[in-house]
Parts: C-alpha cells; structure tokens; sequence
C-alpha cells in the first residue's frame, strides 16, 4: 500500500543541503500498524511528509496504492492526500471558536456532500465522543480534544491515518484511550502509521521502524503487541476470567 523506494530527501538552506532522508526504503501493507521513532532530527517528520504527500522525494520513489505519487504536481497530490489520508496532530490543531462537532464538520466543507452534520456526529461516535458534540475545545479534556482530532481525520473515510507524536501532550491514562482507539480502527482496516518517542506507544503498534540520521536503521515486529482498553469499554465485571 504504501512503498517508499531509495527516497532522499534534501532540503536547501541559504547556500548549504541538509540531507534529511539519505536513501530510506521500507513499504507498509494494508491493515498494518507501525510506529516510526528515532530522535529529534532523524527525518520521521519527512517521512510522514511524504508518506502523506505533503512533500515529495528529492530522489527515489513513492508508490501509494499503486500511483507513483513522487512525481505529482501540488493539484493532485493534495487530491490523494484528501481522499485518501487522515492526519492526527500532537496539538490537536482544532479551531478553538468551533465546537467539536464543527471541526469535525470541516475537512467536508469544501466537498459536494449535503450530509456534512451527520457524517461529522458518526465520526464523533467511532471515537466515544459524539455527547461532547457540542463543547468548544476549551471545554474538553487533552484526550478528548485528541479524539475529536481522530474524528476530524476519519471523516472522510481515509484509508490511512497518518499520527504525529499523537500522545506526546497527554497524560498516562488519556494516551491509553487514545491508542485504544487507534488499534480499533486499525481492526477496522485502516492501516495506521505513528510518529512517536514513547517505548509504551510502540509496544501498543505491530511493527517497529527505527530511523537515525536519514536512514532507516531496523525495522522489527512488536513481539505480543499489548491490548489498551477502549474508553466506551464496560468495567471488567466481577465474573471476568
Ligand atoms: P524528526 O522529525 O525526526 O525530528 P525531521 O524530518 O524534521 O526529523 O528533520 C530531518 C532533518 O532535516 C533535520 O536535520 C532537519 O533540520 C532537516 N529539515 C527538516 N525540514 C526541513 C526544512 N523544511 N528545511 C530545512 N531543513 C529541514
């Protein structure tokens, strides 16, 4: 699904190239969940850039889904990117004079659908948060805000999610529900990539990409991927085995 061939990626700055990506091949199949880490610096956010076709590769190849996208001008890269990729932000990045409901509503705005309100409330509800509608971003919580962010990226039914540090500012217990989420939409089919430094978020994904100056430097599966529990889940019951 996704397959990136020796890309690289060089960016000029002033008179100097900095080299972000030197060469990094890897290919994600559908219905994975992979996590990519590496320190600061290491070229994840070029990866995902690309990945997501906000940016294209100096060299080398990107193939999603069978087009080479590497090769797209601005019009049809962004075409792809929105029908076929949802972005989750560590920020969040909702209007904060929007409801939750409205910024869900938002990727849909400028498409032909007259069902924009409804097909926004079912993308609350994949998420656990279709009572918290109406609520403005100040009035939810850090793992709210993150789920109402998931909801704005499912709505136009992508068939990847694209998560940068998605839990890097929230706590413990709120990054669990958010990665719960994350591996029931991936048992939905949606294949999932995350960016992200935390050894307990990769140990929730199946496949571990560790990339270092450029280059993709291992690249292993999770050995017994942990379950989180979902938040809308019922209490274990006393009865539980
Ligand atoms: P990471 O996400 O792992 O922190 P990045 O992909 O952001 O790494 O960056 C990889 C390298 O490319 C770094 O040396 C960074 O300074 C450089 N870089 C990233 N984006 C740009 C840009 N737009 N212009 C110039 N250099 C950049």
């Amino acid at each position: 699904m996704i397959e990136l061939i020796d890309v690289t990626k060089v960016y000029r700055m002033g008179n100097v190239d900095v080299a972000a990506l030197q060469g990094v091949t890897l290919s994600v199949a559908e219905g994975e969940m992979v996590a990519i880490v590496g320190p600061s610096g290491s070229g994840k956010s070029t990866i995902m850039n690309i990945v997501g076709c906000l940016d294209v590769p100096t060299s080398g190849r990107y193939v999603l889904e069978g087009d080479d996208v590497g090769q797209l001008g601005d019009d049809r890269l962004a075409e792809i990117r929105n029908q076929k990729i949802g972005f989750v932000f560590q920020t969040y990045n909702l209007l904060p004079r929007l409801t939750a409901l409205a910024n869900v509503e938002m990727p849909l705005l400028y498409g032909n659908g007259h069902d924009g309100r409804r097909r926004a409330l079912e993308a609350l509800e994949r998420v656990g948060l279709a009572h918290r509608a109406h609520h403005r971003p100040t009035e939810l919580s850090g793992g709210e805000q993150q789920r109402v962010g998931i909801a704005r990226a499912l709505v136009k039914e992508p068939s990847i999610l694209l998560a940068d540090e998605p839990t890097g500012n929230l706590d413990s217990k709120s990054s669990v529900e958010i990665i719960a989420i994350l591996q029931r939409l991936n048992d939905e089919g949606i294949t999932v990539v995350i960016v992200t430094h935390e050894p307990d978020i990769v140990s929730h994904t199946k496949r571990a990409i560790s990339v270092l100056d450029g280059r993709v430097v291992s690249d292993v599966p999770v050995d017994g991927t942990r379950r989180a529990a979902a938040p809308s889940a019922p209490a274990p019951s006393g009865g539980a085995r």
